[in-house]
């Protein structure tokens, strides 16, 4: 993976690369689901960017919210002041996210979204007289960011070897994918030895030790948008409540909108986390921006005991609260959860559709626009690319080549698979849909062609 440091003349950072990746292209400016380059070629952003531009780009009314709250105060530290954009957008993040979600701790992005959730639940338990519960139990596969503390609970073995130590390594439980199971499994056989797995960990760790168990409610890049059957979501949230866990919901990518609700935990009302994390959708890529929901209940216990002991300069800060409101106000108002269910179930079956039509697409899933489309070397095995093929990035390439920019990453030598997230931003049309199959399709034909060479 090359840095982002960057280079007086090479480019900066490229998420999925090998270290002969193809050059990236510059960007010129973007409108919608489209981006153009500085040669004056355009791209459809089939997953908003690493699926963050929920809204698309070029949005005059968070444009226009961005340029008054810049004029006014673009910053003020709520070490000296209270700002009115960050009650504004509190609320409204409470009206959204319901019941139980009625306090919103503001911060720069998703990794310190989990840092913050952590350390919201190690002090919940401080306070509740609980001090010996400390462990993170989290899945493999699975991301929670690059920060240290998300580090030790990200479930990318390359991580923790190089940065084990440093980031002090938390116990895992398999992740249910359930496209490629183990021998002797079925897929709900495997659903419950997931569950199961979960339990057996609480309590080889000893479950008084136990703090909090973080997961994505529908994955994101880490399982290519894995979405478990129902039973398992309220399997874990009966299991974590028997234990006294804490359970987070990593919704870093899924929330905001993108699966068709506010937060895809609504999809599931009988499994409720007691703290969920946002960002990327929240500000739809317009600033860096993220924010940890959790409980009136669970964040008064800490005033009474001095108050939540975190913050960071830019918490808060007016300038994105003031675009992060007129983000959701737009989601709200133009009802683009609604056009992310529709859209989404159009595009999933346009992609099963090319499924039954290209030999190297595997499987199609996720939920609303949150979507991956998992690439294989041969469709009637479960078998993975050898860890030194990395065809995904070459789909990758194909697709550029052909106007479609895609998100991809391998990880772990791509141990548990190769997909592209299909994720484009929520204000999609079905004629935008349309387009961007038949690109995809291309791209993918083009991609057997190579491989049959
Ligand atoms: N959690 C999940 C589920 C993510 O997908 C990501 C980023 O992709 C993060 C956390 C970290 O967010 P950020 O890159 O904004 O720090």
């Amino acid at each position: 993976m090359r840095d982002n440091f960057g280079d007086a003349g090479g480019p900066i950072q490229v998420f999925y690369a090998p270290k002969d990746a193809a050059r990236l292209p510059m960007i010129s400016h973007a409108e919608g689901i489209y981006m153009w380059d500085t040669s004056g070629k355009r791209y459809i952003d089939a997953s908003s960017g690493p699926v963050c531009s929920n809204l698309g780009h070029g949005n005059a009314r968070v444009i226009a919210a961005m340029t008054e709250q810049a004029t006014k105060v673009a910053f003020a530290s709520r070490a000296f002041f209270e700002n009115q954009a960050n009650i504004d957008l509190s609320d409204l993040l409470a009206k959204l996210a319901g019941p139980g979600f009625e306090r919103a701790f503001l911060v720069s992005g998703g990794s310190e979204a989990v840092e913050a959730a952590l350390k919201l639940a190690r002090q919940y338990a401080v306070a509740n007289g609980q001090p010996e519960r400390w462990k993170v139990l989290s899945r493999v596969p699975g991301y929670h960011g690059g920060t240290l503390g998300a580090v030790g609970i990200t479930g990318d073995p390359q991580s923790e070897e190089i940065f084990a130590g440093i980031a002090r390594v938390m116990p895992k439980v398999p992740a249910p994918i359930t496209y490629r199971v183990p021998d002797g499994f079925d897929a709900d056989s495997y659903v419950d030895h997931c569950a199961d797995a979960l339990e057996q960990a609480i309590v080889a760790e000893q479950p008084g030790t136990v703090l909090a168990f973080i997961m994505e409610p529908v994955g994101g890049l880490a399982t290519g948008a894995l979405v478990a059957p129902e039973r398992y979501y309220n399997r874990v949230r009966e299991i974590c409540t028997r234990h006294g866990v804490i359970l987070i919901y990593d919704e870093v990518m899924s929330g905001a909108g993108r699966t068709g609700k506010f937060l895809s935990a609504a999809h599931w009302p009988d499994a409720q986390p007691d703290i969920v994390t946002m960002a990327k959708g929240i500000s739809s890529g317009y600033t860096p921006f993220g924010v940890v929901l959790a409980s009136r209940e669970m964040v008064d216990t800490l005033r009474e005991s001095g108050g939540f002991l975190h913050g960071h300069t830019y918490s808060a800060n007016p300038l994105s609260c003031a675009i992060g409101h007129a983000v959701l106000s737009e989601l709200v108002e133009r009802d683009l959860m609604a056009n992310a269910s529709r859209m989404g179930d159009i595009l999933k079956a346009r992609l099963e559709g090319l499924k039954l039509r290209n030999a190297h697409v595997g499987d199609v899933r996720g939920k609303g626009l949150l979507l991956a489309v998992e690439i294989v070397p041969d469709k009637n095995s479960d078998r993975t690319f050898a860890p030194d093929d990395h065809a995904i990035n070459r789909v990758v390439d194909l697709a550029r080549e052909r106007g479609l920019m895609l998100y991809t990453r391998r990880t772990a030598e791509g141990r548990y698979g190769d997909w592209v997230m299909i994720a484009p931003p929520l204000i999609i049309t079905e004629p935008q849909v349309g387009e961007l199959v038949d690109l995809l399709e291309q791209s993918l034909a083009a991609f057997a062609e190579e491989r049959a060479q």
